[in-house]
């Protein structure tokens, strides 16, 4: 393989960077001719490749974001958008490309092997919701982030002897929620996949008060319920003075954690391996603490849960 291309795809995520940066250097060290492509499927299809070189990666895999930008591209959903970027790859020799993203981005990664252009994805995205993924690149940054503000937010909790209510990013997963509200002592924890009663969430509030607790935090992860929503209810149904704290894209930015940039290096790397070695429609993660390739269609068909102990574990420590 001569020729490779890289991209990310999605939502952007901490350590996006550092996975082109692993990517292009270690295409370099192997001998390889690599080219960024900007803004996701979008720059696949209008052929916004651009050549990168040892010195076009410096000084990035601090850098939250990504600098090749990201995008959501509708029209490559379809067949005629997919025969469209193969074309545009082909012309300019792109024989594989590695596509940082989620799951979304991998289906159009999947369309592109099928098509004959080798492809490998590295899991990018805050929600670690992708199935063989110990963690996504980006996960534990956000993690990392949404706590330095629930810290915060316990000292003023605790000083007007108040109620918050946060919600935490994490689309339809509850792993961001889950952590955060194991690391930051919550109260109450709401994720999508376990249902709660807004009555035992009350009873416990008020437990908490009666045995002279000066704050309650609860964490809403964005896949269960709409913070404000949940504010609402509480402040109407309990004599507690209720705040509620959107999160929101805070979590997305900043530098990555140093867990993030070694994670992005590694897979970065092995990407790169795995295409030299002629695989393709491969996710490569680490898995269970090992460095792996699963087929995308193994990845797509695999239901995944977060690890629920960490749910119960929280509940125990917050009676
Ligand atoms: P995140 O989890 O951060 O949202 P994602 O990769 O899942 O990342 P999506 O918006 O679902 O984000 O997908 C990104 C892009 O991947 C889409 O805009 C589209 O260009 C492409 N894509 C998504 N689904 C498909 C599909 N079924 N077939 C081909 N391409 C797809």
């Amino acid at each position: 393989m001569e020729k490779i291309a890289v991209m990310t795809s999605g939502g952007d995520a901490p350590g996006m960077n550092a996975a082109v940066r692993a990517v292009v250097r270690t295409a370099l060290y192997l001998g390889m001719e690599v080219v960024g492509i900007r803004r996701g499927f979008t720059g696949v299809m209008n052929g916004e490749f651009v050549p990168m070189s040892l010195g076009s990666v410096a000084d990035t895999i601090q850098r939250g974001g990504t600098n090749l930008y990201t995008a959501r591209c509708e029209p490559f959903k379809t067949e005629e958008g997919q025969r469209e970027g193969y074309e545009a790859l082909k012309k300019a020799g792109i024989e594989g490309l590695v596509v940082i993203g989620g799951d979304g981005s991998f289906h159009g990664a999947q369309a592109l092997s099928r098509l004959g252009i080798r492809t490998i994805g590295l899991p990018g995205t805050i929600d670690n919701d992708i199935a063989y993924c110990d963690a996504t690149i980006g996960f534990d940054t956000a993690v990392n982030t949404a706590i330095e503000a629930i810290d915060k937010i316990r000292d003023t909790a605790t000083s007007h002897e108040r109620t918050y209510v946060v919600e935490v990013m994490g689309r339809n997963a509850g792993d961001i929620a889950l952590h955060v509200g194991l690391a930051g002592g919550a109260e109450s924890i709401l994720v999508p996949e376990r249902p709660f009663s807004m009555d035992d969430i009350i009873r416990k509030l008020e437990r908490g008060v009666a045995r002279g607790k000066k704050h309650s935090i609860i964490l809403v992860a964005e896949g269960a319920g709409r913070g404000m929503d949940i504010g609402k209810y509480l402040s109407e149904h309990t004599g507690f003075e209720v705040r509620v704290t959107v999160l929101g894209h805070i979590q997305r930015g900043g530098a990555p954690s140093a867990k993030d940039r070694v994670l992005a290096s590694q897979l970065g790397a092995y990407a790169v391996q795995l295409l030299r070695d002629g695989e393709s429609g491969k996710m490569a993660t680490i898995y269970k603490g090992v460095l792996q390739a699963i087929d995308f269609d193994t990845v797509f068909s695999t239901p995944r849960l977060p690890d629920m102990s960490l749910y119960d574990l929280a509940e125990t420590l917050a009676i």
